[in-house]
Parts: C-alpha cells; structure tokens; sequence
C-alpha cells in the first residue's frame, strides 16, 4: 500500500468541496417497508454476485481511507444488520490506519443483539430510525408491528457505550407529523439525540409531494407548541447536514435536516458507495460511476483511487430539487444507502 494522502489528492470536486465522509450500503435489503422509502411488496433485491463481498467492501473502504482522505465511514443500507458480515466488516474499518469514525445507520431492529459485539469492534456511533412511539402508528409507517424490537435496540445501543445514541425521524403527513413533540420528548427522557429529517423524493414508488411533504418550519411550529428551541451557534455546524437547536436552554438539542427547503449542497462532504461497488457524488446524482468491475478486473490500489477520484469531479452543485426538469434518481434511498 502507498503512503496516505494529502487533501489535493482527496475527493474533490469541481466546486471546492472535497468528500472526506464515506457513506457505504451493505445490503439494499430490508426488513421493515417504510412508507416513504420503499413500497409493500419490496423491491427486487440485487443477486449476490452483484453485491460486494466483504473483503471488497473492505478493500475499497481501505482505499478511501488511505489514498483518498476519508476520514469517517457510516455503514447503511437497506438495514446493516442485515448483512452478516457486519460486524467483522466493523472491526477491520476500525484498525485503518489513519483510524476513521465509523458509525451506522439502522433501523434498530437485532440491534439488542449486535449492540455489544459492534462496540467491541470499535463501533463509534449509531443512528437509530425511529418516527414514532406509537405502536399503531409504527406498524402503520413501516408495515410491521416491531417497534418494541427498535426501542430495545436503542436502550442496547446506549447501555454499550455508542453514545450519543442518535434518533432520525422522518414525519409523514396525516400519519405521525401530530407526534413531534411526543417523540423529542421520549429522545430526551432516555438521552437519545433526536434529528428531524425532510421527506425526500427518494422512494422508489415516487410518491413524493412538495405539496404534502412537513417542512421544516412546520417541523418546528410543532415542536415550539411544548418546546423553547434556540438556534445554537451556527458556525459549529460546519459540514453537518442538521441545523441544530438548544431545547429549553439546553444541555440537550434537536437536529433538522432540511434537505428540500433549506439545501446544504454547497458545504457537503460526502460521498456513497453502493451495495454493488458504485461510487455516487449525491444522494440525488442520475449517474454512478462502477467501480467493481474494475476492482474485479484486477485494478491496484492506485488505479482505483484514481477512478475514486474521477467519479467525483462531476459533481453538481446542487441537488436541484427546485427546479422544474428535477427528476428523481433512478435508484430509490434504500439501494443508495441515505
Ligand atoms: N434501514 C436503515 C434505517 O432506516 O435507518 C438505514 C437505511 S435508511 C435508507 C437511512 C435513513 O434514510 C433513515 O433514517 C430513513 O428514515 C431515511 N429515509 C429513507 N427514505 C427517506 C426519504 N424518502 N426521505 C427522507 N429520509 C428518508
Ligand atoms: Fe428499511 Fe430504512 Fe427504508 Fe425503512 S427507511 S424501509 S428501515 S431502508
């Protein structure tokens, strides 16, 4: 392996920004069917042979890691704890050297019982996707009746030390958008972070509105019904995709991650890479750039960072969800890894 590199020889696009945060799908398979994301039925899930096996994940993680200056990787998916080598694929992302944050995204269902065994490979973080605590209402959004599965994966994740415990929740119209109150105030009492995330047109049913979607400034009316919220310093936001706010006076706070209303594009840093070995610059890019076949075909270390390299110049900067001729990508959220 060559030496690591400097920031110049990073992911940088052709507007300045350069990726250091590496998001990576493990599996685009899931266990729960939320409405915003994925239809009843399911989707047709990619075979095996596509899918990146573990040592490839690892390898190109590696490469992220060490030519190209990522310095923090968040496993996602479809659902993580799906993917059976989850926890090994852990452990070996966390002995690169330079060492990354490593963090995952999951639904929290099996969570109470791979909680203690991440942390032990080094697991940093969780965010756990949590919209509700209402049973009827889960059961509604998700099609399953399983939110004593997710609640328990969230006491295990904070008994292990995964701290913070970190909350999505996305707020569906007529559905659970009455619930924001209840829900920050049960992140607060069990000292979960919560962040409100913005509907996206990314689900694979397009059933995506601007029309119906809760935007960010009725996120908050909502909240300001039982809640003092004050914007913290926003210049520690940086890069971060959530404006944050100090709940009555603080210690704790409540993120929102205003996608669609309040767009971010021009401080991102990340980048994805897919279950099948596809870099994407966006969440929402109409192109991908392969990568497994190369790495298939025998490509070095270098030639893969290189190609890493080149698939991010064309990012764009924007997500253009405002315009008129957007379109969403072919891809729905649960193949990208959100
Ligand atoms: N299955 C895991 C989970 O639900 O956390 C990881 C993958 S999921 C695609 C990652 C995040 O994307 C979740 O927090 C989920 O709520 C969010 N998400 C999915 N579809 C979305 C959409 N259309 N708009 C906004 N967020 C979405
Ligand atoms: Fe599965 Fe996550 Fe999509 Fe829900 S949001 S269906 S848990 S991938």
């Amino acid at each position: 392996m060559t030496a690591p590199s400097s920031t110049p020889l990073g992911l940088a696009d052709n507007y300045g920004r350069v990726a250091t945060d590496l998001r990576v799908s493990l599996t685009d398979r899931c266990n729960l069917r939320c409405t915003y994301c994925m239809p009843e039925e399911g989707l047709d899930w990619l075979a095996k042979p596509e899918l990146l096996t573990d040592d490839e994940i690892v390898r190109l993680v590696s490469i992220a890691v060490t030519h190209l200056g990522v310095d923090e990787i968040r496993f996602t998916g479809g659902e993580p704890l799906l993917r059976r080598g989850l926890v090994g694929i852990v452990a070996r992302t966390t002995q690169l050297q330079p060492r990354p944050q490593v963090s995952l995204t999951t639904n929290g269902i099996g969570l109470s019982r791979q909680a203690e065994a991440l942390r032990e490979a080094g697991l940093d973080r969780v965010n756990v996707s949590l919209d509700t605590i209402r049973r009827d209402t889960f059961q509604e959004l998700t099609r399953r009746d399983r939110l004593q599965d997710v609640l328990d994966g969230l006491a295990a994740a904070h008994k292990a030390g995964l701290a913070p415990v970190k909350v999505n929740a996305v707020l569906m119209r007529g559905m659970n958008d009455d619930q924001a109150p209840d829900l920050l105030q049960f992140c607060l009492d069990h000292d979960y972070e919560l962040r409100f995330i913005e509907q996206m047109p990314l689900d694979a049913q397009h059933g995506w509105s601007r029309d119906t979607m809760i935007t960010a400034d009725e996120i908050l009316e909502r909240l300001a019904d039982r809640f003092d919220l004050q914007p913290t310093d926003a210049a520690s936001r940086g890069s971060a995709p959530a404006e944050s706010f100090t709940v009555r006076g603080g210690p704790a706070t409540v993120g929102i991650i205003a996608s669609v209303t309040r767009p971010f594009c021009g401080d991102c840093d990340r980048v994805r890479l897919t279950a099948d070995g596809q870099v994407r610059d966006c969440l929402f890019a109409r192109t991908e750039s392969d990568l497994r076949t190369a790495l298939r075909a025998g490509a070095d270390d270098e030639d893969l960072a290189d190609r890493w390299r080149r698939a991010m110049r064309g990012k764009l900067p924007g997500h253009g969800i405002a315009d008129p001729a957007f379109l969403q990508p072919a891809r729905p959220m649960s193949a990208i890894g959100g």
